[in-house]
């Protein structure tokens, strides 16, 4: 098996976006001026497994609109097809391709994607929900065209700490598992690699492996106690087996793959022992 790290771009983020406040103000901060972060990449995945091809994303497009929460740094040239050529993979090699979630930097790339789309139904659902289609159009940012993946459900029962899965392949090292928070349906995408470890393509279930220590909610999840039973789950996984946690948005992500880094279990009791998040170092913070 092996695991590539894309990268389509980047994304700036407000500092509120990150490190949301509670109460009232953890959504309305996010559309009243404040600092920005430093670019984070916007990664999906590509995975090889006995001669199958598949992604798990499709990253962002140059068409993408800046919200008030998040700017885009994405070219024509950072798009998906030259995303994989730099690994050395070609979109038509793709047989499958699986989301994360229905947002735009996850997704957009679907445009250049003529292969089979696989989305969790519960995600769908949302996606098309009266909320989600208001906020697309208050932030002008449409599904893209012809948007229609075919819907799955989480039918294959636990995996390792995670209630409901799906696996993609029939050795069983593919599975997709459940994730709700940072949307409803939200997914990830658990590899198990040659060496046993799990590979977990996290998509948005935190935008940062210090936000999981953390056991923060996102400025974005509808039920932010759902999202924090989420993080418990993973770090209850990360504690069973070796896991390497990539979340789509970390600037460590890919050195992560690169070294096989898994989530140190005494890091958990640690963070886990204070409950607290690590302060934000000054340098990932900008000011517009
Ligand atoms: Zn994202």
């Amino acid at each position: 098996m092996k695991i590539h790290a894309l990268t389509t771009g980047a994304v700036r983020v407000k500092h509120s976006f990150l490190f949301p406040s509670s109460g009232a103000r953890r959504q309305l901060d996010l559309f009243t001026p404040g600092p920005f972060s430093d670019p984070l990449p916007i990664h999906c995945w590509a995975i090889e497994h006995e001669g199958v091809l598949r992604l798990v994303d499709t990253g962002e497009t140059a068409a993408a609109r800046n919200v008030p929460f998040a700017r885009f740094e994405v070219t024509r040239e950072q798009e998906l097809p030259a995303a994989m050529a730099e690994a050395g993979l070609s979109l038509g090699d793709v047989s499958e391709v699986v989301l994360t979630h229905a947002h735009g930097d996850h997704i957009d790339g679907l445009v250049h994607v003529r292969t089979r789309v696989l989305c969790n139904e519960t995600e769908l659902r949302f996606a098309r929900s009266t909320m989600a289609r208001a906020m697309r159009r208050i932030l002008r940012q449409p599904l893209p065209p012809g948007f229609g993946p075919d819907p799955f459900v989480l039918d294959g029962g636990a995996f390792g700490a995670f209630r409901s899965s799906r696996a993609l392949t029939e050795d069983g090292r593919i599975v997709v598992v459940e994730t709700p928070g940072h949307t409803p349906g939200h997914v990830s995408v658990i590899c198990v690699d040659d060496a046993g470890r799990h590979v977990m393509l996290a998509g948005d279930a935190t935008d940062t492996l210090e936000q999981l220590h953390a056991r923060r909610a996102d400025a974005i999840a509808p039920d932010t106690a759902v999202h924090i039973a989420t993080l418990d789950t993973i770090l209850a996984h990360c504690a069973q087996h070796p896991t390497v946690y990539l979340p789509s948005h970390d600037p460590e992500s890919a050195a992560r793959l690169a070294v096989a880094n898994t989530v140190r279990p005494d890091e958990l009791a640690r963070e886990d022992h204070f409950g607290v998040a690590r302060p934000v170092p000054e340098d990932t913070l900008r000011r517009p």
